[in-house]
């Protein structure tokens, strides 16, 4: 159940709330709704007599497993993650752009630069990758975090970067703005816990054959162990069609923005495997409502060390960019489709 307090809402109804949960020998977390307004999830329903307590301004009893990431926690306030100085969830689509994987200081470097001129905020680059072959590239580990820090020095956007193991995340969180959880990690339990422990923001992919529900238990996983900057990236799912590599599920955005408050990226990338899909999809991702997009891009796909079937060009990006300001213009704009979404 939720529980959300008044301003003004004495102490003794917080601490009493607490220690009537834990009694009941249920899980319980405060958080606020956004507004000031501290809210308590609690895991099972307490007894009717305490929710008299003075100071409860509303409690939601039948309540969704994911009290936290949930959008009723925090009804007209929707959560704004910062990475570096980059707000997500503020309004502005964020684009993410570089890579699928490290490559070499200078590469990257230059990747970085014109991702930024073509319009990217925020770095993205793997250097612990998840292959499917084990013969396949793995990555360059911390030499490739070295790099990206680099490419944050030469270009002053933060990194964003995937972080596979438990014991890999202080050395990860020591080098990125944002830690991301990959697709194949959605449910890889110690390492949300180990990644909600601690202070760096976390882009979750959905796993690919995930549910909504279980991507949002995913989330709770890392809110529930304090830290409350979690990005939500829709990566594509499991089809059927040989035809893509993964569907992009564009449903799952809007739901993902009704259920939970927690911003949403999409990554059209993954989420086709063809280049030649990539703008158009992205450009679809923010037409449904997302936050940003996450992209690979590089000056030379065809010879990219990984992912370069799916990887755009710098100058695609920039037309990305272009395109995507004129639909968010065309949704803000009451007088056009803004009105008719309504
Ligand atoms: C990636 O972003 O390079 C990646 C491996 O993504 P996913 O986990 O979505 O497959
Ligand atoms: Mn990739």
């Amino acid at each position: 159940m939720l529980i959300v307090l008044a301003l003004d809402a004495p102490e003794s109804t917080r601490t009493g709330l607490l220690a009537a949960a834990a009694a009941a020998g249920f899980e319980a977390r405060v958080a606020d709704d956004g507004r000031g307004r501290p809210v308590i999830g609690v895991s099972g329903d307490l007894h009717h007599d305490l929710l008299a307590m003075q100071g409860i301004d509303r409690v939601l009893p039948k309540h969704k497993p994911y009290m936290l990431a949930s959008r009723e926690h925090r009804q007209d306030s929707p959560s704004v993650v910062m990475v570096g100085a980059v707000p997500i969830g503020a309004g502005r689509p964020v684009i993410m752009a570089g890579p699928c994987v490290i490559e070499d200081r200078s590469s990257l470097i230059e990747n970085a630069r014109l991702a930024q001129a073509a319009g990217a905020d925020i770095l993205r680059g793997g250097a612990f990758k998840p292959r499917t072959s084990p013969y396949a590239f793995q990555g360059l580990g911390e030499d490739g975090l070295r790099y990206l820090a680099a490419a944050r020095e030469a270009t002053g956007m933060p990194v964003v970067t995937e972080v596979m193991e438990p014991d890999q995340v202080d050395l990860v969180a020591g080098y990125a703005d944002m830690l991301q959880i990959g697709a194949r990690n959605m449910a890889n339990f110690p390492l949300l816990r180990k990644v909600g422990a601690t202070g760096k923001p976390v882009l979750l992919k959905r796993g690919f054959s995930a549910t909504v529900e279980e991507w949002l238990m995913s989330a709770e996983y890392i809110l529930a162990g304090g830290n409350r900057d979690v990005v939500l990236c829709e990566r594509g799912i499991r089809g059927f069609d040989p035809a893509f590599r993964f569907n992009l599920d564009l449903n799952a955005v809007p739901m993902a923005k009704d259920l939970s408050h927690l911003p949403v990226v999409v990554d059209p990338s993954h989420g086709t495997g063809r280049r030649q899909l990539v703008s158009r999809m992205a450009l679809a991702g923010l037409a449904c409502g997302a936050d940003g997009l996450i992209v690979e891009v590089h000056p030379d796909p065809d010879n990219a060390l990984c992912d370069g079937a799916q990887t755009i060009t710098p100058a695609d990006l920039a037309a990305i960019v272009r395109k995507g300001r004129a639909i968010q213009a065309a949704l803000l704009d009451p007088t056009t489709i803004g009105a008719a979404a309504d």
